[in-house]
């Protein structure tokens, strides 16, 4: 093989390197990816801090609601008990009674509310959860499907490298450095001829550089600069 062929080599492994690794960094984007998941248990935490704020509502509601019974309570008894003589007293027990009972009947009102609003939030705390459920078995999968992909592929590039340093070490260094250098700026330093165009720009190559080409030299396209490859 002379220097081009083995220069046209080198590239078809840089190329493939290029693509694997490129492979390689899209499955562990994808191993690694829980862009979904953080905002679902970042409106978890949000949703059970509601949560505790709405029943701590309602159990302050029901202490209230019980603390105005038990008044009535008392009242009652001392209305129908027969102790109380009084008539003003009586008067006023029964005024106090009916104010009580109509506080009561706001605030029962008010609890039936606050009750269902921790209904509510319960409900949305439990879909948010399986939504979080679901989205950590979608990354399980994720990972049983990706992770055998990938030590594929890391074998594959280990496979690529190896090959690549069994090339170079057999190729010319002034001719490694040439190709380097055009590989910094173009994707294909290496390109075929054929029918005596050069493929990297499609300018006819002149006679004397085909044959030199032919005859194994190393030959750049006077037109694109890339190195000109005869097989
Ligand atoms: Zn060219």
């Amino acid at each position: 093989m002379n220097v081009a062929g083995q220069l046209y080599r080198l590239q078809q492994l840089d190329l493939e390197l290029e693509r694997k690794q490129q492979e390689l960094n899209e499955v562990e984007n994808q191993l690694s990816d829980n862009k979904a998941l953080v905002p679902a248990e970042s409106e978890m935490v949000s949703q059970k801090g509601q949560l505790e704020e709405a029943r701590k509502r309602q159990e302050s509601s029901e202490w209230e609601l019980e603390d105005l019974q038990e008044k009535v309570r008392q009242i009652d008894s001392k209305l129908y008990s027969g102790k109380t003589k009084d008539s003003k007293e009586l008067v006023n027990l029964e005024r106090e009674g009916k104010a009580l009972r109509s506080r009561i009947g706001t605030k029962e009102d008010a609890l039936l509310g606050l009750m269902s609003q921790v209904e509510e939030i319960e409900a949305k705390v439990r879909t948010t959860g399986e939504g979080i459920e679901r989205l950590k078995r979608e990354c399980e999968q994720r990972q049983e499907t990706f992770r055998p992909r990938k030590s594929e592929i890391e074998t594959l590039l280990a496979k690529l490298r190896a090959d690549r340093d069994g090339l170079v070490q057999q190729i010319d260094l002034e001719a490694l450095s040439i190709y380097e250098r055009i590989r910094l700026t173009r994707a294909q330093a290496v390109v075929k001829v054929e029918r005596g165009r050069c493929l990297g720009c499609h300018i006819t190559v002149s006679t004397s550089q085909w044959q030199k080409a032919r005859a194994g030299d190393l030959i750049q396209c006077n037109n694109c600069g890339r190195i000109l490859y005869l097989d």
